[in-house]
């Protein structure tokens, strides 16, 4: 097996990894690269960059939610859930991130991918095609819009999203998807108590209670990362998520 600043920084965090899945996440490297040459899809291009912000940060996850199981490492509550149906959905997924690794490394989990950008939803279909992943399904849409639709409202175990809004407008975009007692996980910069208090109305009124706040450096750099757990333990009112106008003018 190759070392890589990638297996060092995944062997750090206590993930484990087969050599499929390290090429996999090769050939993804270099699908990206090549693509960001035609469209805009990344601004990360050094390969070390790509190894840790976008793989090694996509799956530091890993570190305190089992997938497979479905159960948090750490709080292992029971929360009622069936085990065996832990399905992802990942809200303004962009070029595949956090969605793809994460799909990569529980490939016997389903998950949904969304973008409203078609061209990059492309792009990710590619990838699926290219490194054999089935399972997936990947929807170009707004994630206000797919929430009401009966066929993804209160379906998922798992919403993740990285890089997309404000916490309290990702809340608003997320708790609708979520099963009760499944759990919202924003992938957000260490800087994270400002717009935590910003937030908490719209976790309240969407039926969520932050959980945790996971802060840390990701090994082999200095990034540095919050996850923030959100638990959805009440249904969310029908009227939520409002209209992107709605709720860019007015944040809950
Ligand atoms: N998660 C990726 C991409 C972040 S860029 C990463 O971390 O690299 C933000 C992406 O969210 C864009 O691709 C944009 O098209 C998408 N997006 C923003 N608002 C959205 C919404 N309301 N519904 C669906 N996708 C959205």
């Amino acid at each position: 097996m190759k070392e890589n600043k990638l297996t060092l920084s995944l062997d750090k965090m206590g993930i484990q990894y087969s050599d499929y899945q390290l090429e996999q996440l090769e050939r993804y490297y270099e699908m990206l690269i090549e693509r960001n040459e035609v469209m805009n899809l990344t601004s990360i291009t050094e390969y070390n960059d790509v190894l840790i912000k976008h793989f090694a940060d996509s799956l530091s996850i890993m570190q305190f939610t089992d997938f497979s199981t479905g159960k948090d490492k750490e709080l292992s509550q029971g929360d009622g859930l069936d085990d065996n149906v832990t399905d992802i959905l990942d809200i303004g997924t962009g070029a595949g991130f956090p969605g793809i690794p994460l799909k990569i490394f529980f490939p016997e989990k389903g998950i949904c991918l969304v973008d409203s950008t078609e061209k990059k939803m492309n792009f990710v279909g590619d990838v699926c095609d290219e490194l054999g992943l089935n399972n997936i399904s990947l929807l170009v849409g707004r994630a206000e819009e797919l929430a009401h639709q009966n066929e993804f409202r209160g379906q998922f175990q798992y919403v993740v999203s990285r890089a997309v809004a404000s916490l309290s407008v990702l809340t608003e975009l997320s708790l609708a998807f979520l099963k009760k007692g499944g759990h919202f996980v924003a992938y957000k910069s260490s800087m994270i108590n400002e717009e935590l208090d910003a937030a908490q109305n719209a976790i309240r009124t969407m039926g969520g209670k932050v959980e945790k706040v996971e802060s840390f450096t990701i090994p082999e750099s200095d990034f540095e990362r919050s996850l923030v757990f959100i638990r959805k333990g009440l249904d969310t009112p029908k009227q939520y998520p409002r209209k992107a106008s709605a709720f860019k003018k007015n944040p809950l």
